[in-house]
């Protein structure tokens, strides 16, 4: 034990946090955390915070699932992990089987890795090498602006930049990049450029429904329905990148349902595990996959592959995963409390001066604060008072994030509405 004052010391003593300024670490009132119960993360003095961001969107079932526990524990009595290279592990097989029925891609193929970032490397690299393998070459990728796809070098290329990461602008490979979401939801400036680019094009890479890092910007499902289409006609492949949206967060098992899209790549991760372990895939669909087959040890092999990718204890808490979804009808409540969420927030915040829109879509939410200057930092502090107030949010530049456990109960959801009110007109009375 000790004080968190002495732990958030020794922490900045020895890790390197993500995404923070480690001189002012300290003075962010970081969390520690030691525990957890339910959607509590409990911290190193026994303080209790509700985790609306859902441990940064991976969260889905709450901390602690005795199900999902034990199913860690079976598997760990067994084998914790053993590679995929050439070989096979059992529920890994268990785990491909019970995703096939339920992902939107044509007869799945399965290939795993740890990071939703490296799922998205690998589609990149499937789609460019499915093209090369049927000699005809294609480079080209057409990203969003404002997309993000995860910080290794091939996704940050298709991201649209922006949370400081400007400085690695020249390792950056270009692509064609439409506009985002915000400027234009129709996507038709997207599919133009489908159109236009079709004989240089590998793939059109998009996050469906939401656009979650770029501060949960929306687009209606026909704008996806629309891409897909120019993709099929113009016969260039769509890689849908669902690590943020599938797994229930947006009402269904995955956002692409709900555009009726059937990409032929998507990349899933985050909450793949419950938020357990880290584990992500790239799910090829019959034409892709079949492209690489060809003589043992031939080019068309794809030559890729993670150490820990198909982790035996990731696979098997995933799996448990999936029937627990089903089981406790998870994707009921999140369209449940998704209601419950924007009734309170537009009850609360709808008209709130400081508030410029709220954006929702299953539960996963953005309030955008309107800062009458800049420099005000709004979106720190509002979150910095939710926090104090034993609400865990974390928020993006002036967007206050509101993801909770796909779980989370109705008494919890009315406890996120009234804390971050409380939290907007505490920081944001001007
Ligand atoms: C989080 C995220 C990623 C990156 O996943 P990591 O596991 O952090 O590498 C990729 N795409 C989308 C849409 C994401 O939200």
């Amino acid at each position: 034990m000790g004080s968190a004052e002495a732990w958030i010391k020794r922490d900045a003593e020895v890790v390197w946090h993500g995404f923070t300024q480690m001189s002012t670490y300290a003075d962010n009132e970081p969390v520690v955390v030691e525990r957890a119960e339910g959607r509590e993360l409990i911290d190193v003095e026994g303080r209790r915070y509700l985790d609306a961001v859902s441990s940064l969107w991976v969260t889905t079932l709450g901390h602690r699932v005795p199900e999902l526990d034990q199913a860690i524990l079976d598997q760990l009595a067994r084998v914790a992990h053993s590679t995929m290279l050439g070989n096979g592990n059992r529920v890994v097989v268990e785990l491909a089987e019970a995703l096939t029925p339920l992902v939107p891609v044509r007869r799945p193929h399965f290939l795993f890795a740890a990071d939703g970032a490296s799922a998205v490397e690998q589609a990149l690299k499937i789609a460019f090498q499915f093209w090369a393998n049927q000699e005809r070459p294609r480079s080209a990728y057409l990203a969003f602006g404002d997309a993000y796809h995860g910080d290794t070098v091939g996704s940050l290329s298709l991201g649209g930049g922006g949370f400081g990461t400007d400085v690695f602008d020249p390792l950056r490979f270009p692509v064609l990049r439409a506009p985002s979401f915000a400027q234009d939801p129709s996507l038709d400036a997207a599919c133009a450029m489908v159109d236009e680019h079709r004989d240089e094009l590998a793939a059109v890479v998009v996050e469906p429904l939401v656009q979650g890092a770029a501060g949960m910007l929306l687009a209606p499902p026909a704008s996806f329905a629309r891409l897909a289409e120019a993709c099929e006609v113009n016969d260039v492949l769509l890689v849908c990148d669902e690590v943020a949206t599938g797994f229930g967060r947006t009402g269904t098992l995955f956002a692409s349902e709900q555009c009726g899209v059937s990409p032929d790549l998507l990349c899933l991760g985050k909450g793949i595990t419950g938020g357990y372990l880290p584990m992500s895939t790239t799910v090829a669909n019959d034409r892709v996959y079949e492209a690489f087959l060809g003589p043992d040890l031939s080019s068309r092999t794809f030559y890729h592959g993670h150490s820990y990718g198909g982790n035996a204890l990731a696979a098997a808490v995933a799996r448990r995963h999936l029937e627990l979804l089903a089981d406790w009808d998870v994707l009921a409540n999140v369209r449940d409390r998704s209601q419950q969420l924007r009734r309170g927030l537009e009850r609360t915040l709808g008209r709130h001066p400081a508030v410029a829109e709220i954006r929702l879509r299953g539960l996963m939410g953005g309030i955008e604060l309107s800062p009458p200057t800049g420099g005000l930092r709004w979106g720190r502090r509002v979150s910095g008072a939710c926090v104090r107030r034993g609400v865990l949010v974390r928020p993006l530049g002036d967007i206050v994030v509101i993801m909770p456990p796909l779980t989370v109960t109705e008494v919890e959801t009315d406890r996120i509405v009234a804390t971050v009110s409380a939290a907007v007109d505490e920081v944001c009375t001007t």
